[in-house]
This record gives structure tokens, sequence and C-alpha cells, in this order.
């Protein structure tokens, strides 16, 4: 009956399936455990038609024209451009840690440090707190520790359940101090909100009546692999699986739990117009959550009452909570890699996105990957 099975209808397998089914021109099985469609970036409007992003904020950012290019065949966008404030001493100060924050919490030396600063990195250069914590400069050395202890040390440490040592660079790269008075979060070329939320997104690259959708099922009722084989409903599949869950459920867990990392989301509804000045305030030293985020101003909605979510880091328990980050580190990849080196060894099996890929990938990126696994498999 199909050729193509998909595991998974966030960004990973929906593009898939819209590519499948409109450029190849065939019937995609698309199998979607939850009760919805769009994964992670899933979207609605609440009683008060607040748009709501149910499992935490999305801003979509890239540098990637392609991927630009191509989401805007699905929406159109409001411009947003997002702003995070950081609750450090008593202030609301700007995060990314830029020229602006650095003199709201270091007034009395802002001058001087700005100056090597600047010396050492250049104007508007992004520097990783890791790597600035390698400068031998005694007042640069001096930032990077006030910078690492106010914003970084506490807020990895609720987030990851680790220090930022002992965890991939890359993960506290993503917010590197900025040489510049910008305050936005992200610097990418295109920024925005899908104009009618990311659930209109998904409709549409779904609305091919090529792709049938299998809501509230697990994989694991269809599927089984035996003997580097595939098989749906005990028939050996010969048509390809593009695979976006969890690797190593795929896989039985044959080589161990890969670490995941997890949140618990509030929300909260106010009769006011607004709860706080930005989008997101990031709370690193206090609480036990990590960040407020209120979606009316990401959104640009204009509503009487707004509705705030707050985000409580948990430890992943397979079948409790959901998988939202993969935990980028040495030790884990290594386990991955066993898994991958498996996958390959199955024909037409192709793993996708987030989860499938153990990488802690934005929205853009999974697209990107899933235009390029698309390229590969047409042209196969
Ligand atoms: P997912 O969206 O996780 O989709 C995987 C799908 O597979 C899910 O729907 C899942 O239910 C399904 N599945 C899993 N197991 C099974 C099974 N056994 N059987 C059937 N189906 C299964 N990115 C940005 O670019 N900008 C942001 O601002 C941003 N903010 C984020 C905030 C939070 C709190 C989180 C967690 C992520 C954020 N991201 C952001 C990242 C973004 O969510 C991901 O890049 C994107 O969702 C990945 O898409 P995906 O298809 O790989 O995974
Ligand atoms: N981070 C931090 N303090 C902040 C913001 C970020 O320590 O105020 C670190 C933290 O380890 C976080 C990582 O940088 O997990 C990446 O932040 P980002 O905002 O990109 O996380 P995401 O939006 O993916 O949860």
């Amino acid at each position: 009956m199909f050729n193509y099975i998909i595991v998974g209808a966030g960004f990973a397998g929906s593009v898939m399936a819209e590519r499948i089914s409109n450029i190849l021109d065939e019937k995609v099985l698309l199998i979607e455990k939850r009760d919805h469609i769009g994964g992670n970036c899933y979207d609605f409007y609440d009683n008060d038609g607040i748009l709501i992003h149910k499992y935490g904020p999305h801003i979509f950012h890239t540098n990637l024209k392609k991927v630009w290019d191509y989401l805007s065949n699905f929406t159109e966008w409001t411009h947003y451009e997002h702003k995070v404030l950081g609750y450090v001493d008593g202030k609301k100060v700007p995060i990314p840690f830029n020229l602006n924050t650095l003199r709201q919490i270091l007034p009395d030396n802002a001058d001087l440090i700005e100056d090597k600063l600047i010396k050492t990195y250049g104007y508007n250069s992004k520097i990783p707190i890791l790597e600035l914590s390698k400068t031998n400069d005694k007042y640069l050395k001096f930032l990077s520790k006030v910078v690492f202890q106010k914003i970084f040390l506490n807020y990895t440490k609720k987030q990851w359940g680790r220090d930022p040592n002992d965890l991939d660079p890359s993960v506290t790269n993503r917010v590197p101090i900025i040489t510049s008075k910008d305050n936005r979060y992200f610097q990418d070329k295109y920024q925005g909100l899908p104009k009618k939320g990311y659930i209109s997104i998904f409709h549409k690259l779904l609305s091919n009546s090529r792709i049938h959708i299998l809501l509230n099922t697990d994989f694991k009722e269809l599927i089984k692999l035996k003997d580097k084989k595939i098989y749906v409903s005990g028939k050996h599949f010969k048509g390809k699986f593009i695979f976006t869950g969890s690797i190593d459920e795929l896989f039985n867990y044959k080589f161990g739990n890969l670490p995941y990392r997890s949140l618990k989301f509030k929300f909260k509804k106010y009769n006011q117009e607004y709860y706080q000045d930005v989008g997101t305030i990031n709370y690193p030293n206090s609480h036990d959550f990590t960040r407020i985020t209120e979606y009316k101003h990401l959104t640009g909605q204009s509503n009487p009452k707004t509705v705030i979510n707050i985000e409580y880091p948990q430890k992943y328990c397979i079948n409790q909570n959901i998988p939202y980050y993969p935990i980028p580190k040495k030790e884990y990849n290594l386990i991955y890699k066993e898994y991958e080196h498996e996958a390959q060894s199955i024909d037409n099996l192709y793993l996708l996105g987030r989860l499938a890929e153990y990488k802690y990938y934005n929205m853009d990126e999974v697209i990107h990957r899933a235009l390029k696994v698309f390229e590969e498999i047409s042209s196969e």
C-alpha cells in the first residue's frame, strides 16, 4: 500500500511527507503517537483566542535562505526579533551578555573592560563563555568569572542538571558574549513567527491526500525490526522507512538508554494586557524554573488577557515525560554512534531530527536536514 513510512509528525517527519507526496507523487503513511501533528512546535488558540506554544516558546530564526524560502511557501510571517532579559542582582539585564549588560552589572569597570573586549576580540564579535574563561588578562578574567557565575552556572545546573564544563561547549556557545549593543537574542538574517501559528504550517505541509496520518499510534504497534529487516504488521517492508523518534527506542535500548532532559510547563493567565516587558525573562540564580515567556510579545497578538509559560527542567524518565533535549556530551555521543552504526546496516532506514540523530537542532536545522535527506532519497 505504502512505499514510504514516516514516524513522527514534527518538522522532520512533516517536511519529508510534504516532499515525498508533492514532488515524488508517492503515498506516505505518517505515524504519530501524540493526538496532534506538529511535534514540539505544536501551537493552538486557547478559549480567549491567545496563541499558545504547548511545548515551550518557539521563535523561528535562520541564516539559511533555502529554509526560509521553503517555509515561506506555507506561511506568511509576523516579523519578530526575540528579546530576553536575565534577572541578575535584582536587575533585569539584556541576555546574551553584551556591552549594555556590562554597563548594568559592572558599572565601575565598564569603560576599561569594554575597551579590552573590543581590542582583544573586535567590535560585534561573539565570544563563547568557555572561550572567554581562557583569557590571561586580569580584567577579562574577572569579567568571565562574573558572567559565568551570574548568568551561566546556575541556569545550566537547573536546565541540564550539570555544570557548563560538564557539557559539550556547543551548549553555552548558543548564547555567546556579544561585543556590541545589540540586545536581540538571535542575530540571524531571517526571523519571525508564522502569522497563523505553526499549526497552520503543519496543516499545509500535510494537506496532500496521498499522506495518510495515523495519530495516537506508537510505531511499535505496527513496526518491528528483526534480522536487520523492517516488518510492518508482520510483513517484510521493502519501501523507505524514515524515523524521527528516539533512536534508542527504535532499537529497544540494546546499547543502553540515551539520556535526555525534559521540562514541565506551567501556564498562567492574567486579566491584564501584559505581564512582563519582553518575550522571555531568564532567572539564572533564583527559583527552580529557568525562564518565563509571555506569548503575546512573540505573536504580536492584541488581547485584554495574557498567558505566560514557566519552564521547570526535569530529569527524563521513559514513558513518563517527553524527551525534549538530547544531552550534548561525548560519552552519550559514543552510545549514539553504536545505534547509528546499527541503523546503517539496515537498508532503507533513514534517521532524521532531534531525537533520531540525538542532536540539539533548532527548527531550521531540522528542516535543512529533511530537505537534504529528501534529495538523497529522490536521487536513489
Ligand atoms: P519533534 O518535534 O520532537 O517531533 C518528533 C515526533 O515524533 C513527535 O511528534 C513525537 O511525538 C513523535 N514520536 C516520538 N516517538 C514516537 C513513537 N514511538 N511513535 C510515534 N511517534 C513518535 N527551535 C527553534 O528553532 N527556535 C526556538 O525558539 C525553539 N525553542 C524550543 C523550545 C523548547 C522548550 C524546545 C524543547 C525546543 C525548541 N526548539 C526551538 C527546537 C525545536 O522544537 C526542534 O528543533 C524541532 O521540534 C525538532 O523537530 P523534530 O521533528 O526533529 O522533533
Ligand atoms: N544559558 C544560560 N543562561 C542563560 C541563557 C542560556 O546558562 O541566561 C545556557 C544554558 O546552558 C542553556 C544554553 O545556554 O541551556 C542554551 O540556551 P538557549 O536559550 O539556546 O536554550 P533553549 O532555548 O534551547 O532551551
